[in-house]
């Protein structure tokens, strides 16, 4: 979790903008959009697979951006780029992003999103 501290657009989560798109996004789509696809209805107290979380601190849902926003203001403020994740979920997308250097996230369309993807790069 230290990591993501010392990121120089931390700042960007303190925002009155931010907590207004959080709220939103939640009030939207207030289970994890991972474990829904999977079947799962998650509102952050399960495990991806529908386990209880043991964890009461991890029961949480998590407003990711699915393409990296690394700063960008656009990308960060774009509700279209918001997906609802539960805690495991999210340290998943964030571990695969930074091993690859790209979001797996896909559109309606079943494209990756993410300009970076090697399916968009060709
Ligand atoms: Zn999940």
């Amino acid at each position: 979790m230290a990591r993501y501290e010392a990121r120089p657009w931390r700042h960007l989560y303190r925002t009155a903008a931010w907590r207004h798109l959080r709220a939103a996004q939640i009030a939207a789509k207030p289970l994890c959009e991972w474990c829904l696809r999977d079947g799962v209805v998650n509102d952050g107290a399960l495990l991806p697979g529908g386990d209880p979380q043991p964890a009461p601190k991890l029961r949480v849902l998590i407003v990711d951006h699915k393409i990296p926003h690394k700063g960008d203001h656009a990308l960060f403020h774009d509700p279209g780029n918001l997906q609802t994740l539960c805690k495991p979920h999210h340290d998943r997308h964030k571990q695969r992003e930074e091993i690859r250097g790209y979001s797996e996230a896909r559109g309606l369309d079943g494209w990756p999103i993410d300009p970076a993807h090697p399916a968009n790069r060709a």
